[in-house]
């Protein structure tokens, strides 16, 4: 190891194994990568050096290949459905088993009734069909309830009734579901139920595209590969025009709508969970935001630990040698030598650029994001854990919660990611900008994370909404909090007549380093910001005497300050949980 990196290794002063441990959230979740990384490693088809000189075509059989050894160590192994994704990270190249572990297999789980999983579940977990998720059209993306394709109810289609599924116009053709272009055989299909005329909206379909022998597309199904993109491109994405398919009533997914043979259409719950797959691809997405970010870090702080440039006079040098050389090493160290480096420090050497503030300045806020970001993805899994069990037990009170904390974290965390990382990048000088530095094509292939599962600005109307529904429930209704949105309470809590007084200047230095404070700062700045602009919000509506999508259009740009705000006040929520 280079000299400059072992110094500022030795230099910690924290034990690098105990924060190790937490941030992969335990001992035994470290030695559960430990062991997948070892599975990695010792494969050579896996390493990901030669990638970023690969034409496309070669990049796609490659991920071929991965895909195939993928499945061959998850089976060797034994390695549990939950288990699977970090080893999928660990892949180190976006391919198409992604979109079949994070949303085709999760909407079986999560949307498909027993006996549906029983013909479907296990043969997706053991990789014997390869499933996607096929939502987006050419014309909509972000309007999910927009959406064109149509399952028309046919009682004398098969035995039991079944669904004329087609794409009614080029505006209607599925666009971008990864995988789809070349290597899925069936996919989770969303397409409007149609009823005896009625429109019910958008529902999920299980839905076959490819024969499970040859691989050639079905009749009436036209496959495409969308083309290159600016990264990603070991993932097919893929287009699908379908003609007038007929496939069984009960490839419509029924744990939380049914429709029975003569077309009665039923729910069983709430039929927001028909989009369930989106929260939990959110919170995969938001939680891996901060590994993302964390990897560019950690190779711009290598980069900038060991260039230098120009010379500075490093004062604390000879405190330095005192804290990080053992007493072997000083020893060795001739008189003559040490005497050297402590009288004319900026004649022995141009500067680490990590020293310079300018630096620093760029770089450590974006080491202390990565942390935040993924502390707080990990405390958002846990509280997502605990609401699943409650959907899967028919109790939805937990629905906006997790709509607004996934929802959150994915927006900021994926803007802040990309950030970032090209923040990161332009401090690696001229190097940062080789492929062989890895932050680029890391760059490119996390970059689309801050556009699927809907971007910042269409969660933010999202956030936005119930920030000002628990402004409006305070203020009108005079209520105290909504057990239904925990995360929201500093809002209940917050009295907008009585605003803090700003501390004195003589207790800054000591309150900026105490955490409940800056606690109550970023909870004071974001109640500023949800209050002022429901104020806005209100006036608008009395201006405009009603209330509707031009009156919300009006302050869009107050709700994406109210997301990023709330997302400060998540992140620095999950810290004291972490460390208590
Ligand atoms: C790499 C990649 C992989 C993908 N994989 C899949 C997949 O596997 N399956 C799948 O179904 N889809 C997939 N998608 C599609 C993706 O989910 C959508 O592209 C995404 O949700 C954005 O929708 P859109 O393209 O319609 O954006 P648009 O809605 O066209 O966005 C254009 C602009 O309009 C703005 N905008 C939109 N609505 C509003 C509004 N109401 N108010 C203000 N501004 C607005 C947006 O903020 C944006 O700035 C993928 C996309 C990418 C890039």
């Amino acid at each position: 190891v280079i000299a400059d990196l072992r110094r500022e290794r030795r230099g910690a002063t924290f034990d690098i194994w105990d924060l190790t441990t937490a941030i992969y959230g335990g001992q035994e979740a470290l030695d559960m990568i430990d062991k997948q990384t070892r599975l990695v490693m010792q494969e050579p088809r896996l390493q990901t050096d030669d990638l970023w000189w690969m034409s496309r075509k070669e990049r796609y059989i490659r991920a071929c290949e991965r895909g195939e050894l993928f499945v061959k160590i998850v089976r060797e192994n034994n390695i549990p459905f939950e288990e699977r994704y970090p080893l999928e990270l660990l892949l180190g190249e976006d391919l198409f088993i992604l979109l079949h572990d994070v949303m085709f297999a999760p909407t079986l789980m999560n949307l498909a009734d027993e006996e549906q999983q029983g013909w479907w579940l296990q043969k997706a977990l053991n990789y014997d069909i390869l499933g996607t998720y096929a939502q987006t059209e050419l014309t909509h993306g972000s309007n999910v309830r927009g959406i064109k394709t149509t399952a028309e109810y046919d009682e004398n289609l098969f035995e039991e009734g079944g669904w004329h599924i087609h794409t009614p116009s080029l505006e209607a053709v599925k666009w971008w579901p990864g995988g789809l272009g070349k290597s899925c055989n069936c996919c989770i299909l969303m397409a409007r139920v149609i009823i005896k005329g009625k429109d019910y909206g958008p529902h999920p379909f299980f839905f076959q595209v490819r024969d499970w022998e040859t691989h050639a597309s079905l009749p009436g199904i036209e496959l495409r590969d969308i083309g290159a993109k600016l990264g990603y491109n070991g993932m097919d994405n893929g287009a699908m025009r379908i003609s007038h398919v007929n496939i069984p009533r009960r490839n419509m997914l029924m744990k939380f709508v049914i429709v029975e043979k003569d077309g009665a259409y039923r729910k069983v719950g709430d039929d927001k969970m028909l989009f369930g797959t989106m929260t939990y691809t959110r919170l995969k997405i938001s939680s891996g935001a901060g590994f993302n970010l964390a990897k560019a870090v950690t190779s711009t702080i290598r980069y900038s630990a060991v260039r230098r440039q120009f010379q500075m006079q490093r004062v604390v040098l000879g405190a330095d040698i005192d804290n990080h050389l053992d007493d072997d090493e000083k020893d060795a160290l001739a008189s003559q030598d040490q005497l050297k480096l402590l009288v004319k420090p900026s004649k022995r050497t141009e500067a680490q650029v990590l020293d310079y503030s300018s630096q620093q300045f760029i770089i450590f806020p974006q080491l202390a994001l990565a942390f935040a970001m993924h502390f707080a993805g990990q405390e958002a899994g846990k509280a997502y854990d605990a609401a699943l069990l409650e959907f899967r037990a028919s109790k939805f009170d937990a629905l906006t919660e997790m709509h607004v904390l996934t929802s959150t974290l994915k927006a900021v965390s994926t803007v802040l990611m990309a950030d970032g990382m090209e923040q990161c990048r332009k401090c690696m000088g001229g190097h940062g900008f080789l492929n062989a530095a890895g932050v680029g094509p890391q760059y490119l292939s996390a970059l689309p994370q801050a556009t699927y599962e809907g971007d910042f600005v269409v969660l933010s109307i999202q956030v936005g909404q119930q920030l000002l529904n628990a402004v409006s429930s305070k203020m009108m209704k005079g209520k105290k909090s909504n057990p239904k949105t925990p995360s929201l309470q500093y809002i209940y809590e917050c009295d907008p007549a009585k605003p803090s007084l700003p501390p004195k200047a003589a207790e800054l230095d000591s309150l900026l380093q105490n955490h409940d404070f800056l606690m109550a700062a970023l909870k004071s700045r974001a109640n500023y910001i949800h209050f002022t602009s429901a104020q806005t919000f209100q006036e608008e509506v009395a201006a405009q005497g009603k209330m509707g999508a031009e009156t919300l259009d009006t302050v869009k740009i107050e709700l994406m300050r109210m997301t990023y705000a709330h997302a400060y006040v998540l992140y620095s929520e999950c810290f004291p949980k972490l460390f208590s």
